[in-house]
């Protein structure tokens, strides 16, 4: 079997369409412009990366879009102050805290200040805890796990898992977890598995659906993959690439992806797989809460 290329750039420039859509509509009967806010600590290069194709992506989208830069020795109270005045500002729709802060700033207490109904992230506890209990109606669910449930639906053509097993590899609070309550959310059987687990290979193989979210270049081989199962790799991590010339590099996922694509059923390649759409999902956190605000039903995706 040759597995379908689950195709996340244009799955993602679709949901981009979607949101531009959906702020036109608002803009246009005057109900409000959505507005999200990004503040970064220090001068770190790749966050730097990160916050400005964020911000050059919510333009795109036709948001109103502000980015602090604080200096690397801002303190916790000046950015918790920031953090506040973001909270009361009603332009402001979301608000992203980009991580990792420097090692004085307590990032818990950051993204707990950040008021729930701003925090696009999904990080805050209320917005954990409501994913946890099913409240999901008014919640923010993490924008990667939430990109990769838009990929998962699309490639099975169904929301509903009945009768899937789906195997979450990595239990983290941003991916692991999340990812896992929306499965069961959708009616699949979740495991959860990680570090300690035994026989991650028979457990894989198990997988009619495979979340890899480890953070291991290409751990996961072909032969773990259930013939026909839906991967979808969430890893991304850079390797050496010496056939590409002295000191090159290159993406790879935590998959192999030629020896999973002879069994999948479907599977995202590293790049253009699940990156693209956790921005395009940071959007559409954005845009429904903009749509929140002024009492309209956000569009689905
Ligand atoms: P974390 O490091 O927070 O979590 C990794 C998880 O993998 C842990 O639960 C860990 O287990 C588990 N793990 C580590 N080694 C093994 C192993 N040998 N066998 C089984 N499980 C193992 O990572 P994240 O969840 O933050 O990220 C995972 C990957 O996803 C990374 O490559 C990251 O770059 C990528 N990522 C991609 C995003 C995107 O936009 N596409 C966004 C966020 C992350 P334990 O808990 O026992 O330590």
């Amino acid at each position: 079997m040759t597995a379908r290329v689950i195709d996340g750039k244009q799955t993602a420039a679709d949901v981009i369409e979607t949101v531009k859509a959906a702020t036109a509509d608002l803009v246009s009967g005057k109900a409000t412009v959505p507005g999200i806010a990004v503040v970064i600590v220090g001068e770190d290069p790749a966050s730097q990366v990160y916050v400005r194709s964020k911000g050059r992506k919510a333009e795109e989208c036709g948001f109103h879009s502000e980015t602090y830069t604080l200096p690397d020795d801002t303190s916790e109270a000046d950015l918790l102050a920031k953090v506040e005045e973001l909270n009361a500002d009603s332009r402001i729709h979301g608000i992203l805290v980009q991580l990792p802060l420097p090692g004085h700033i307590d990032e818990g207490k950051v993204i707990q200040t950040i008021a729930p109904e701003k925090d696009v992230d999904g990080f805050h506890f209320l917005n954990v805890g409501k994913l946890g209990t099913g409240e999901t109606a008014d919640a923010f669910i993490p924008c990667t796990p939430a990109g990769s449930m838009v990929l998962i639906r699309r490639a099975l053509e169904t929301d509903d898992f009945s009768g899937l097993n789906a195997v979450v590899v990595g239990r983290s609070n941003i991916v692991g977890k999340p990812m896992a309550n929306l499965l069961l959310a959708a009616n699949a059987t979740v495991t959860v598995s990680h570090s300690r687990t035994k026989d991650l290979p028979g457990l894989c193989r198990t997988a009619d659906i495979l979340i890899a979210a480890v953070g291991r270049p290409e751990m996961i081989k072909g032969d773990w993959v259930k013939p026909g199962a839906c991967v979808i790799d969430v890893g991304i991590n850079r390797i050496d690439a010496p056939e590409k010339g002295e000191g090159k590099t290159r993406l790879v996922g935590d998959v192999d992806y030629a020896g999973a694509a002879e069994f999948a059923g479907s599977i995202t390649p590293v790049p253009g797989g699940v990156g693209p759409m956790t921005i395009a999902m940071l959007m559409a956190n954005t845009l429904a809460s903009a749509c929140r605000a002024a009492g309209v039903e956000p569009p689905k995706y």
